[in-house]
């Protein structure tokens, strides 16, 4: 199979693109438009690129504004609290069927490798638990990486650390962490260094939303960086 046809970045003319099975085996420049045999792409003189990246997506809470109440103050924190209320009514298949739809979206936007944060401050994990089926249900047509995230805090949140333990070893790829959402400074900093001995005991890699606010005394992008330098 060959796509041809193709429009390259920076280049002029038209580029026909051998293919060897999932790789890429030629690229050549073609001197006039090419008919398309069968199996071939035809680009249509449309530019061809590699896959995007979603590298920050919440799978587990799309397409669900305005339920059950809009966020009138459009605040991140009115956010949180609208997505507070509405995680009380998701399921099992509420989130997969969202997740699903939403990736279909980012597909058909040429994207293949995204990167979700799932929130795990919920005792039964159960989005958890449906965004790895997710995970492997569309392992055809995205690299899905699942971020640990603890929405409503490490510290703060009841039983926050034992939620982000089982979280890992249920599966999830990464070490999430919201320190300035924590209910002190103290907290924020303690829940960074629990996430970062977190991910060194389970090998996996951290993604934080780390002063992700409008708050200037919120500085705990210097403690985030400091533990990474230690820990080297
Ligand atoms: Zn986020």
């Amino acid at each position: 199979m060959n796509i041809l046809n193709a429009r390259l970045r920076g280049r002029s003319g038209l580029y026909r693109i051998e293919l060897n099975g999932a790789r890429i085996a030629s690229i050549s420049a073609q001197q006039a438009p090419a008919e398309a045999n069968e199996g071939d792409i035809d680009a249509a003189s449309n530019l061809v690129v590699p896959p995007f990246i979603e590298p920050h997506i919440h799978l587990d809470a799309t397409l669900t504004a305005g339920e059950p109440a809009w966020n009138m103050s459009g605040t991140l924190f009115e956010g949180i609290e609208r997505w507070g209320e509405r995680k009380t009514l998701v399921t099992h298949e509420d989130t997969k069927a969202r997740a699903k739809k939403t990736i279909d979206m980012l597909v058909d936007h040429g994207i293949q490798h995204v990167r979700t944060h799932v929130d795990v401050t919920d005792p039964t994990l159960s989005a958890l638990k449906s965004m790895i089926e997710v995970r492997e249900e569309t392992r055809h047509l995205i690299d899905l990486q699942i971020v640990a995230f603890p929405q409503e805090g490490i510290e703060s949140f009841k039983g926050g650390r034992e939620l982000m333990t089982e979280a890992i070893a249920m599966g999830a790829d990464v070490v999430g962490g919201i320190p300035h959402f924590e209910n002190t400074r103290d907290q924020g900093v303690s829940s960074i260094k629990f996430l970062m001995d977190l991910a060194e005991r389970s090998g996996c890699m951290v993604d934080v939303h780390c002063d992700e606010t409008d708050d200037p005394q919120s500085r705990f992008l210097e403690v985030l960086a400091e533990e990474a330098r230690v820990r080297e």
